[in-house]
Parts: structure tokens; sequence; C-alpha cells
């Protein structure tokens, strides 16, 4: 148990490498322009070998108790977690005295290819490019477990060669026709934040230079109307920042995506994203109402349209093909978006039941029904899913809250059939602008859980269930300190589909991990996170202690694969858009695609960008 900050040595060589800039060797190539370093303070705040911000993160303290440090989470930070410890040593046999720390820095990072004719279009236009190692780190790789790991304990075999920040459109478009011109890879860089493997180079068939577009110097709101409610602003805005601005005025964006600290708006559209409250505000697409695309052939855009009109509804519609491109066709540069005006007020609710088929029941009713309207979100984790929600539980234990709790357990199961370890939790979450329409749902939604045996378990616990996404990457980086990998998959399935899916996918992991030795049983989790009418999306969480394994990463690919595939086969889609596609799922994104839709977007791609200049992945 060590009081120290375990990414203290990570930051020591950051700022080591940065005292250094100055130093011989690659001195031209590192330093070419005073605001060289800006990648490393638009990551002043973020771990380099973990999710999130550096000041944020779970540790054991010397009594063996789990706590997260930091204050980004409300009264979620600086607490002491009892429940966790005791939860990890049983379902993932992790042993404090059993530590697998990181590694202080990567090893090796292999030298950049420069392709001279390419810097030389692109040096005197004033942009800003660095060479310098930490700088193509940071651009190498987006959040994974598959990536995080490599950078606690590997390497990777292929680094952007240079970053670039672009600071307009018109920079964007220069840099694209240089590489086309010149012959140069380029990967969009937005925030960071996916989970795809969507930012790592291409390795051996790619030999060119490759560039890494960092977008977040275009940051600016461009125009705000408040006649037509919209707002026009560059694509790599984080679309927190972006938030907090627009609620000063009384606006929002809406959506939330929980990754909202990190990702930018253009990030955002190029992996077709959603957010938590989609139930009242609609997804991410649904708020563009226009956007600049730059691409190797020309810049697309609505043209003869006022930028803020609402959205053309006449032919098909390009932007729909651009939204989803994940950095493959072009670079977006900026958009437009319809403003919500912000709900002042937020409500939690949660409910037991005595399982998770009549927790689906119960959101099927108010997803179908329609029975509240300002609907933000909504959640249901299964019997498994709950220890873990337990785990984050924040109160300290005492003697009465302890003897309550016996005695709760033992009404719920006498009266409600409520029994641990069948039990599921749903939590909902209501937005509104006005307090006793809101406590009106409340009743209402409380009354609905009731016929399907639910039992009121109040505010806390669904505030609870919304802030854990939020927490869980945090927890996934410290548990690999103590040998255990953990990894999520997200997919949709309609409501009549749901539980075989849900049934077949459990079962495959737990076959694929017992051929894979691993031992104990791995912990599988299932989560609701969104309502449709026809279905819903669900998220698996799954780990498993890897100790004793020769290769923890290739056992945690082989059981990603077998899931995947396992998914598509019990009717399931490729992703929910919580992820996106990247390398990790485009083999059963071709897979999921017919004859037709495969043609018609290796047309796309070879009519936008025929020379492969957008090279991370081709999506097909
Ligand atoms: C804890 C956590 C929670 C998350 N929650 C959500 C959620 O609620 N909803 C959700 O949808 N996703 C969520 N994600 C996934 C992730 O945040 C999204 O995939 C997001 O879209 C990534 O945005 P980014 O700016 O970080 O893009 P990056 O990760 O930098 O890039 C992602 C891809 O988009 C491309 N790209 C980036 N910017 C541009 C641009 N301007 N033009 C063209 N291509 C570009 C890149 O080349 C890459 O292929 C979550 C991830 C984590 C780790």
């Amino acid at each position: 148990m060590s009081e120290e900050n375990p990414y203290s040595n990570a930051s020591r060589r950051l700022e080591n490498i940065t005292g250094h800039l100055n130093g011989t060797g690659y001195k031209e190539w590192r330093t070419l322009s005073p605001s060289q370093t800006l990648a490393v303070c638009t990551n002043r705040e973020r771990k380099w070998n973990g999710y999130g911000y550096k000041d944020t993160f779970f540790r054991f303290d010397d009594k063996g108790t789990a706590s997260l440090l930091g204050n980004r989470f409300g009264h979620f930070s600086s607490k002491e977690y009892h429940e966790l410890r005791p939860w990890l040593e049983q379902t993932l046999r992790i042993n404090l005295k059993t530590i697998c720390l990181a590694q202080p820095t990567i090893v090796e990072i292999h030298s950049p290819e420069v392709n001279h004719d390419f810097y030389d279009a692109i040096k005197p236009q004033g942009i800003i490019i660095s060479f310098a190692e930490q700088d193509r780190l940071l651009h190498g790789h987006g959040v994974s477990t598959i990536e995080i790991y490599k950078l606690r304990y590997g390497n990777f075999n292929r680094l952007p060669d240079a970053v670039i920040w672009p600071e307009s459109h018109e920079q964007v478009e220069i840099i694209v026709k240089a590489a086309q011109k010149f012959n140069v890879g380029c990967i969009p860089y937005g925030g960071g934040s996916n989970y795809v493997d969507a930012l790592e180079c291409p390795v051996e068939e790619e030999k060119r230079m490759i560039v890494s577009l960092d977008m977040r110097h275009m940051n600016r709101i461009l125009s705000l109307n408040n006649e037509n409610m919209s707002v026009t602003v560059e694509a790599g805005a984080i679309a927190k920042d972006l938030e907090i601005e627009l609620r000063k005025l009384g606006y929002s964006l809406g959506w939330n995506a929980e990754s909202i600290e990190f990702s930018t708006v253009g990030g955002l559209a190029a992996l077709r994203s959603s957010g938590l409250r989609r139930s009242m505000y609609g997804d991410f697409e649904n708020s563009i109402i226009n956007m600049k695309f730059v691409t190797p052939i020309g810049t697309i855009k609505q043209s003869g349209h006022s930028i803020s009109s609402p959205p053309i509804i006449s032919g098909p519609d390009i932007t729909n093909l651009l939204l989803g491109s994940e950095g493959t066709l072009g670079v977006i540069t900026e958009l437009t978006f319809k403003l919500h005006y912000l709900a002042p007020y937020r409500h939690y609710i949660s409910m037991y039941f005595p399982s998770f088929h009549q927790g689906l029941l119960f959101l099927r009713e108010i997803a179908q029904k329609k029975v509240v309207n300002n609907l933000s979100g909504a959640r249901l984790v299964d019997e498994t899913g709950l220890q873990l929600v337990h785990g984050f539980n924040t109160a300290t234990p005492t003697v009465t809250t302890i003897f309550k709790e016996v005695l709760k357990k033992y009404y719920w199961k006498k009266f409600k059939g409520l029994e641990t370890g069948k039990m599921c939790l749903a939590a909902i979450l209501i937005d509104g602008y006005d307090l006793s329409k809101i406590e009106n749902y409340e009743k209402r939604i409380l009354n609905l859980g009731e016929n399907f045996g639910g039992v009121n378990s109040g505010y806390d616990l669904g505030e609870r269930m919304f802030f854990m996404s939020k927490g869980l990457p945090y927890l996934r980086d410290f548990l690999l300190d103590y040998y255990a990998i953990s990894d999520y998959l997200d997919t949709s399935a309609s409501w009549s589909n749901i539980e075989a899916l849900v049934d077949k996918v459990k079962e495959t992991i737990v076959t694929t991990c017992r051929a894979q030795n691993v031992r104990p049983r791995p912990y599988i989790a299932v989560r609701v996170d969104h309502l449709y009418e026809t279905g819903v999306s669900l998220t698996f969480t799954y780990g498993f202690n890897c100790r004793n394994l020769a290769d923890p990463l290739g056992t945690l690919r082989r059981v990603d694969q077998v899931a995947l595939v396992e998914i598509l086969r019990s009717n399931g889609s490729v992703s929910h858009f919580t992820t996106g596609i990247g390398k990790r799922k485009k083999e059963s994104f071709v897979e999921s695609l017919s004859e037709p839709a495969i043609e018609i977007m290796k047309n796309v791609k070879k009519t936008l960008d025929p020379t492969n200049i957008f090279c991370s992945q081709n999506l097909i």
C-alpha cells in the first residue's frame, strides 16, 4: 500500500522531457515553434498512461480501504469506498500485497519519419508542428484497456511522426492539400477519449510519414444565434467547455456524453456519439444542423444556406455519410448545433426489482407508453452489476447502519421477494423546468415500478448509478496495479431479444475464459444504458485476474473477439454510440454489412480520399 500517487513518476518523466526540449539531437524538428509544448499544456491535467485527470485516482490507504482521490466528482471524490476492497478480493481475487506497478516511462520511441516536402509546404504558413516524443506518444492512442495496458507495461509499434495543431479551417485545408500532394498520412485527433483504438497508427502496411492533427486549438465559438437557438463552433472545442459557456447564457447542448470533459465536438460527431440525456434531447447527430468537412478533394458544406437554418430536408443527406466516418474520410472543422434551454432541475430515482426480467418489463413500459415527458436517461444493472454499484457506496458503516441493513434485507426477502444475488437495480434521471411536475413524474414512476415488484431505493442510489460510468475507467486502471484486467463491450438489442442475447454473451465469455485458463471465473455484468421504443442499448463489463496468464492482453483480445461474434450471432448490433468501430470492431462491422453497403462505402472512400491520406483505419 503506497501513499504515493502512482502517476507521479510518469509526470516527472513528462516534466523531464519538457525540460529537455531545447537539448541537442532532434532539436530542429522538436522545437519548430515557441508553442511546441502546447500539447503538454492541453494534456497537463491528464494522465499519460491512464484514463482521466492526474489528480483523480483510486488507492488503498494504510487500513486497506479504497478511496477515490481528487475533487472532480462532487461527493464521490475524496471519499472512502468501504465495500469495494472486500468485493474485489472476492470476485477478482486481488491481493493488496501482490502489485503490478506500471513502468515509469515508455522504454523506446522510434525516430520520426520526416517528409521534408510536406514540412516545407506547411511551415511557412505558420502552422504549429511538433516532433517531440511526448507529443507523439500522447497522440498515438485513445483510452481502451489494450492501449492503457501498452502504455503501462509495453509499447506501441508505431506512433505518429509529428503532431500538428491547425488553428483555422483554412489551415486544415492547407495541411490536407499538402498531405495529398506529398503523400503523407493524416489522423485527426479530438480529445483522445475513444475506446476502440481509432487513433493508433497502422503498422506494417504504412511506410509514409503520419501526422496527427490535433484539433483542440480550433475551439472558438464562431456565432451564437438566440433567435434561431443555434451555435456554430470550431470542431476542436471540448464539449464540456462549450457546455459551460452555453450554460452561462441559459442554454445547453443537451445530450451530455460521459466523456464530456475530454471529447471534442468534432470527435463526438466523427464517432456518431450520444450521451446519457439522449431520451430527452436526442442523439448528437440530431443536434447537428450543419458542418464543414475538409476532404482531399475539397471542402463539403451545405453551401447556399444560412449556416444556422433548420436541416435541409431534400434529397439524400451527405452529412449522414460523414458522421460516423471516424477520421477516415476527412476532417470536421466546424459544426452548427441546435440549442436547448437549460433545464434547472434534475432528479434521480432508483428502484430494486426482484430480477433483471422484472426490471426490463418496467423499463419497456416507460419507453413504450411514454409514462413521463421529461425522461432524460434510464439505467438497469443486473445482479452482478448491482454488486459493483454497492462497491461504490461512500457511506461509512456503523453498527447501527449494518444492523438496519440486515433487517432491511430480511424484510425485503420475506415480503417483497427481493433476494441478494437475484435482485437488480433500475435508475431514472429526469430533467425539468418545473419542480412540481418532476415530483409528479417521480410518483408516477414509483407507482409503475411497484406493479413490477419494484421497491423505491432512493435518490442517492440513482445518482450513484449514473456517476459510476464516469468512475469505472479510473477503477479499471487502478485494478491493473493488482493484476485484474477488465474491459467493456456495448451493443443494442430489441426488447424481445435482450435476455437471450445477455445469457449467450455471458456464457461465451465464461467458456472462453475457461479455455484460456482464466481462474477464478470472470466477473461479468450487464447494464441497460438507453431506452428506445423497440429495444435498448447494453453494456457488458467483464474482468478477470490475470496474474497467472502468460499473455493477459492476448486473452483479453480473444474474449473481446469471441464475445463480439456472439453479440452479432444473437442479433445484437456491432456497437452502440458509446464506442464506435475503430480498429477494435472493424472486422465485425464489415461482417454486419450487406455487399451493396460495402460497395457504397468503398466508393465513397475512393472518391473523397483516393490516396488514403486518412489512414488510421479503413472502416471497410
Ligand atoms: C469514460 C468514457 C465515457 C464515454 N462516454 C461516452 C458517451 O457517453 N457517449 C459517447 O458517444 N461516447 C462516449 N465515450 C467514447 C468517446 O468519448 C467518444 O468516442 C468520443 O466521440 C471521442 O471524441 P474525441 O474528441 O475524444 O475523439 P478522439 O478519441 O480523439 O478521436 C476519435 C475518432 O474520431 C476522429 N476524429 C476526431 N476529431 C475529428 C475531426 N475533427 N474530424 C474528423 N475526425 C475526427 C479520430 O481520427 C478518431 O478516429 C466514452 C469514452 C470513455 C472513455
